[in-house]
């Protein structure tokens, strides 16, 4: 028989990693950085006293196996860096919750093995890419990769990695072996009101959207707002007007997908001179590559419109693709039966962030749990979740663990 998940524990080692910050306000914790190592030091102890075989990987993820009879394992996982003044779940919670279900395992006999994984810079924050240590296991990412991407400061991962005294060059040796893996599996916080709203304490994720990212820069000339009569103009701020406003109609006529000028830089920048440059970013992102592709179409199509009415000339520069990433069925079916089982109420539901289960679901079979955030919010120091809703999420997670593995004793 095995124990329930106890929330208390799981609020205790949340607490506790909370405080390895770099900062005051909310949780910072950037990849490589003095919390970052405080959290490994952390988890390594939390995984040994779970009875796991620890080692730290060459990007700086934390590993703690626990071998079956069976040459192939199940892997849970989830980040443990997190965003400038983040929260104290994003990521984190997801390891933690792999923490207690290897503490409920401890004596219990697997065919499969148990790999709980605690991923390094799945945010990108510092070196701008994001997904390092689950593309660098899935043999995506190779040194010269690490080399090569720096941060700010010009400092690169490989280097970073080093002076953390990590072992950067040990990367092609520690890939992942994929038909050893017979299942990837995350829980993380929804980062979005929904299920909150919809009192709904598990959400059983069925994708993660694919995603188009821009950078659109457009040149016009700086006049006197004054004496500049309007149909003399070439105001950048125009065309950079029609693409938000086109972004929200094409958005909201595709069930599902969401469209984003996140940012806007524009110059001048003043009140009596029309604007000579602008630059914004543009987000799309969809369950369907489709309605990407036509978000995008559209988009263009009034910025074009509006850039010859304003006679301005324009560059869009691509920064990102991403494909949408699709959850095993068969795992989504056993997830379902072991919340059934539970009495757990669930609802199905794509994610909108990307998770190191979207880079994974390409090449292993994937799924992924989501609970509740309260008030939706995350990714600020108010980010917060039930410790009762994550244990929740443990033990319908377990359940399914135990599934998988009575395949092989078939
Ligand atoms: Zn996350």
């Amino acid at each position: 028989m095995i124990e329930k998940a106890e929330a208390g524990r799981i609020e205790a080692h949340l607490r506790q990693l909370a405080r390895f910050s770099d900062g005051e306000t909310g949780v910072t914790r950037l990849p490589f950085s003095p919390a970052a190592r405080k959290a490994v030091a952390y988890l390594t102890k939390k995984m040994q006293d779970a009875g796991l075989k620890v080692h730290v990987d060459a990007t700086g993820a934390v590993h703690g196996l626990r071998p079956g009879k069976n040459f192939r394992r199940i892997i849970l996982g989830s980040h443990y860096d997190s965003v400038p003044q983040g929260g104290a779940f994003d990521g984190i919670a997801g390891v933690v919750c792999g923490l207690e279900i290897a503490r409920l395992l401890q004596d219990k006999e697997l065919n499969y093995g148990l790999e709980i994984i605690a991923f390094n810079d799945e945010e990108g924050v510092r070196f701008g890419a994001g997904f390092l240590s689950s593309k660098a296991l899935l043999g995506d990412l190779t040194v010269e990769d690490l080399q090569n991407c720096r941060d700010k400061e010009g400092i690169s991962v490989y280097e970073a990695a080093k002076a953390a005294e990590l072992t950067p060059d040990n990367l092609p040796a520690e890939r992942w072996e994929l038909p050893k893996i017979r299942a990837f599996l995350e829980i993380h916080i929804e980062q979005g009101g929904v299920l909150e709203y919809q009192q709904v304490p598990l959400g059983i994720v069925t994708g993660i959207v694919g995603m188009r990212r821009y950078t659109i820069e457009i040149t016009g000339r700086a006049d006197h707002a004054g004496t500049t009569p309007m149909d003399m103009r070439h105001d950048a701020l125009w065309p950079a007007a029609a693409i938000i406003k086109e972004a929200r109609r094409v958005a909201l006529a595709c069930p599902g997908a969401v469209a984003t000028v996140g940012s806007l830089l524009m110059s001048p920048n003043a009140v009596n001179t029309v604007a000579d440059k602008v630059e914004l970013s543009l987000d799309l992102r969809s369950m369907e590559v489709r309605e990407v592709a036509h978000m995008e179409q559209q988009i263009f199509q009034a910025l074009a419109e509006a850039a010859e009415v304003a006679a301005v000339t324009y560059d869009i520069k691509p920064s990102l693709a991403s494909q949408p990433g699709f959850m095993d069925k068969e795992l989504i079916s056993y997830l379902q039966t072991s919340a059934k089982k539970k009495e757990i109420k669930t609802m199905n539901m794509h994610s909108g962030a990307g998770h190191d289960a979207l880079p994974i679901s390409a090449k292993v079979p994937t799924a992924m749990l989501f609970v509740p955030s309260k008030g939706g919010r995350s990714h600020c120091p108010e980010e917060w979740s039930n410790g009762e809703h994550l244990a929740i999420a443990v033990d319908v997670m377990l359940d399914t663990i135990l599934k998988i593995n009575q395949e092989e004793s078939l």
